[in-house]
């Protein structure tokens, strides 16, 4: 079960594709505190936890986020459960006390970074437009010895991902192992970038082959995921996230959310599904159905057990649907699922099953 907290909607940088709309409000330490009952009254038993702080820039509220932190070491169930606790920064801010707290508390520790300067710097920039890629390489050359299972997001948009291989070297040059690639969904994407797609993963399969000749571990999403869906099967139901049953994301006003990316303070709360003082309103998790890919595209597509079609969130930015994939994400999807399938067979041999061909 994952639990996503947004501390702040405040933010220091102001990148293009960000979906956050940005204010100054604050969760206060009131509404956190009913956020920690909530979510250790409702806590699944049995189950791993990931509790994950969020932003606009979480660390920006780095005395609130210690303060929570107290607050949580007072629940009585604490001991008998097995949480993960997690941020997700900018990179921006990392203080000696930052790291020393996160460090100390075994957080995992996720990285925003698009790639090396000249990448990182079109769209993550601070409101005077002023550059942030010396602040994040920095931090990342830090963190990456205090943290080894540092993990870097980075958001690839119309304007780079031409260059996505030498955002995958740039950051595996720091010595970061675990890196996360994302499209910017809401980016006006088009046919001619989709048939590029190919080409494009396929530099980051060569430069991956090479690299793991090395036997250097390395965890890309784009590949290393696909892969070990491609030797499972397919996708199980474990593996999907069920928005709003296996995950919930709580805004500063303690408004609840099915998925982090859905959150918004103001007008259009289309996708909230409660609140912590009234409860989850069972009949808004519409998407409890999102096993289900109702386009006839999907359900006669070979490859439709090892496809993320199931993400609603993607499907939703992209599509305006929550079970429609748009054409884009379908281009990637496909793309990455066949490069990582060519790179199993190269570093596996043949696979002994028939996967989907
Ligand atoms: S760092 Fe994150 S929250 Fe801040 S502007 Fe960029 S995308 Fe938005
Ligand atoms: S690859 Fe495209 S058509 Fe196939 S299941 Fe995924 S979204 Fe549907
Ligand atoms: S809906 Fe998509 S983005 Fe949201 S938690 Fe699930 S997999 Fe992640």
């Amino acid at each position: 079960m994952r639990y996503i907290i947004h501390l702040t909607f405040k933010c220091n940088l102001d990148c293009e594709y960000c979906y956050i709309t940005k204010s100054n409000k604050t969760l206060t330490l009131e509404t956190a505190k009913n956020i920690i009952d909530f979510i250790f009254k409702y806590m699944p038993s049995g189950e791993k936890i990931e509790i994950l702080f969020t932003g606009g820039e979480p660390l920006i509220e780095f005395e609130l986020l210690k303060q929570i932190m107290y607050l949580i070491k007072l629940q009585n169930s604490l001991e008998n459960r097995n949480i993960k606790f997690s941020v997700i920064t900018n990179g921006t801010i990392f203080s000696k006390e930052i790291k020393k707290f996160l460090s100390e508390n075994n957080f995992s520790l996720c990285i925003s970074c698009d790639g090396p300067p000249d990448i990182h710097d079109i769209m993550r920039c601070f409101p005077d437009k002023n550059k942030s890629s010396h602040l994040v390489e920095r931090t990342l050359k830090e963190a990456v010895n205090i943290f080894p299972e540092l993990s870097v997001h980075s958001i690839y948009h119309p304007a780079t991902f031409k260059r996505l291989h030498h955002v995958v070297e740039y950051i595996a040059s720091i010595g970061v192992k675990n890196i996360y690639l994302n499209p910017d969904f809401s980016a006006r994407w088009t046919k001619r970038d989709a048939d590029v797609l190919p080409s494009i993963y396929n530099e980051i399969a060569k430069w991956y082959l090479t690299y793991s000749q090395k036997n250097n571990r390395l965890y890309i999403n784009l590949i290393d995921n696909k892969m070990e869906v491609i030797q499972r099967g397919g996708y199980v139901s474990s593996d999907k996230c069920q928005p709003g049953i296996k995950a919930l994301a709580f805004s500063p006003s303690g408004d609840i959310y099915p998925c982090e990316r859905f959150i918004t303070e103001f007008s259009n709360k289309e996708n909230c599904i409660g609140d912590i003082y009234n409860g989850i309103r069972l009949e808004r998790i519409i998407f409890k159905n999102n096993e289900l890919n109702f386009q006839e595209k999907c359900v006669f597509c070979d490859i439709k057990n090892f496809c993320m079609n199931w993400c609603c969130c993607s499907n939703y930015l992209t599509s305006g649907f929550y079970n429609r994939t748009g054409p884009f994400l379908c281009a990637s999807e496909k793309t990455a699922i066949n490069t990582a399938l060519n790179i199993y067979k190269t570093l596996k041999g043949n696979l002994s099953q028939s996967v989907f061909i």
